[in-house]
């Protein structure tokens, strides 16, 4: 003998643990067919091992017989199982299967009526020079046939299943169970059914120590890529071991009463283990699904900053490019208009103005979509100071009085009572609120009257414009200060507008920690839109 004795029993005594304790989380954990398949062959090979350690180390007779007869048994459990596992790992139809199914198993039968009971496949046991020689019956190549034929149909299942598998998870699976097995089974076939036939003994505590591998294998593909959940699989261990220990000791009681009570108890831990494995369970798959989704919520969640950025870059780049040739042409339209290159007919003159005016809300449709992609990147400017509101809204509305009067629309600004309004703001941002909203008014206003407040309430600067025009239809205001949300008639009136105004007038105003709204009693009711933002501390303007 090459190897030491001992060696060759701590080596199949490890195994035989190993295999022993996966066979029984196999067999506990299969929800499907396939893995109590897997678990019939991890059987097998245990009780193969254990055997072959009885076979190795004991000299009665009698027991080296029995332990002769059991390894070639355990070879046909495990090529039995074995196949079953192939033919039904991808699914698994009864129906479809039975013939096969059934017909394995009367082999088996046969094979283990030969065994047992006749010297047919084994005919006894020889010690020849302190080794053990196995003298095999007449029909011993049979049984060799059907185990090798047996070995290579679960190979053949075993490669149809990975050219039909879908599932990547079931894949991997499919790469160590198989890889493992075929690798097991192959040194089995070789060591104790070909090697023995020829005589040689040598090797034939070789095979049941090498099903090792496919423990190992089995063992990566659980644990690695989660055919069972460790934690689930801790739990049952623990609670089984709790719950047999509980049955024994009442099961060894000495009075009736004794048997009783502790039967009692066991019933209690049995259901608590049962409750207990079903919570560790459903937390488990619960753990599972929100980590699922909190992944593809990430995922879907990078997408959407990527587009978001994409789209702001664009807006950026693409009013860039169309800002510069705008303030060429307004140039050139005035130098024209100012009679720098000649002197302008009237009707000319006529479609110069409207040119002009047409690339002035061009120019505005561009300083707003600018406007746009530097707040959403980030990148606005504010610069603040103190600033006099009055000053500013004055100024504003003299700028656009004219715009006013040439719709025929009365136009009042109600002069605040305080002498001064003093606020904390970058003056250009919110002029171009002011500006906004009274803008707004006018468009939206075909006849009647435009006012403007400003007011201090208490320690709020109050500014709003009211107007008799197309008002706001009911529930149009709760998304009206949104991007790119116009009303709905509103494309009719002014069909340049795009919805971006209002959205850009709260993202400013709200950084200047205000509020902004409107009241409307609805369409054709007219509408007032007001902001209020915080005065300058320390000087209330009184
Ligand atoms: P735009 O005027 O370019 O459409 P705004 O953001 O300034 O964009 O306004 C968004 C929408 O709010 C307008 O399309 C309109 O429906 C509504 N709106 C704004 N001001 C008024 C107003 N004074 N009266 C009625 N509706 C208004």
């Amino acid at each position: 003998m090459f190897v030491q004795l001992p060696v060759i029993n701590a080596l199949l005594g490890i195994s035989f643990l190993t295999t022993g304790i996966l066979s029984t989380l196999l067999l506990i954990r299969s929800r499907v067919i396939s893995s109590t398949f897997l678990s019939i062959t991890s059987y097998g090979a245990t009780l193969w091992i254990l055997a072959m350690l009885v076979f190795m180390n004991v000299d009665n007779p009698l027991i080296v017989i029995i332990a002769t007869k059991t390894l070639y048994i355990a070879g046909a459990v495990v090529i039995t199982g074995f196949i079953y596992f192939s033919n039904g790992f991808i699914s698994f139809d009864l129906k479809k299967n039975l013939k096969l199914i059934s017909g394995m198993f009367v082999l088996f039968l046969i094979s283990l009526f030969y065994i047992i009971f006749t010297d047919k496949v084994i005919d006894g046991v020889e010690f020849l020079n302190g080794e053990k020689i196995v003298n095999f019956g007449d029909f011993y190549y049979v049984y060799g046939i059907y185990i090798i034929l047996g070995a290579f149909l679960g190979y053949y299942y075993l490669i149809k299943s990975f050219g039909s598998v879908k599932d990547k998870l079931k894949e991997r699976q499919l790469i160590y169970i198989g890889l493992g097995t075929i690798f097991s089974i192959t040194c089995g076939l070789l060591f104790d059914i070909i090697l023995p036939f020829t005589g040689n003994f040598s090797f034939y505590w070789l095979g049941p120590v090498l099903t090792t591998i496919f423990v190992i294998s089995i063992s990566y593909a659980i644990f690695k890529h989660h055919l069972f959940n460790i934690k689930v699989i801790t739990t049952e261990i623990f609670s089984i071991f709790i719950s047999v220990a509980v049955l024994v000791d009442a099961l060894i009681a000495d009075s009736r009463l004794e048997l009783i009570l502790k039967l009692g108890i066991f019933v209690i831990v049995a259901i608590f283990s049962i409750l207990l494995i079903r919570g560790v369970i459903n937390e488990v798959s619960s753990r599972e699904k929100i980590t699922r989704m909190a992944r593809s919520l990430k995922r879907a969640n990078v997408e959407l900053q990527k587009l978001d950025k994409a789209k702001s870059e664009f807006i950026s780049i693409a009013s860039h490019q169309l800002r510069t040739p705008l303030s060429i042409i307004k140039g050139f339209i005035s130098m024209i208009l100012e009679g720098f290159y000649g002197s302008v007919s009237d009707q000319a003159k006529d479609k110069l103005e409207k040119s002009l005016e047409s690339n002035e809300r061009l120019i505005k449709l561009v300083d707003h979509l600018l406007d746009l992609s530097h707040m959403e990147g980030g990148k606005m400017k504010f610069e603040f100071s103190k600033i006099s509101l009055i000053k500013l809204v004055e100024s504003s509305v003299e700028e656009l009085e004219l715009q006013a009067y040439k719709k025929k629309l009365k136009f009042v600004y109600h002069l605040p009572k305080a002498k001064e309004i003093f606020v904390r703001a970058d003056e250009e941002k919110i002029r171009q609120v002011v500006i906004n909203l009274i803008d707004n008014a006018i468009k939206y206003t075909a006849k009647g009257k435009i006012e403007i407040f400003l007011k201090k309430v208490g320690d709020k600067a109050v500014f709003s414009v009211k107007d008799t025009g197309i008002g706001i239809e009911r529930g149009g205001i709760k998304h009206l200060f949104d991007k790119f949300i116009r009303g709905k008639k509103v494309a009719r009136i002014w069909t340049e507008g795009v919805g971006l105004g209002l959205y850009i007038a709260r993202l400013i105003i709200e950084t200047h920690h205000g509020q902004i709204g409107v009241k409307s009693k609805g369409e054709n009711k007219g509408s007032e839109f007001w902001f209020k933002i915080p005065i300058f501390k320390n000087d209330k303007g009184k």
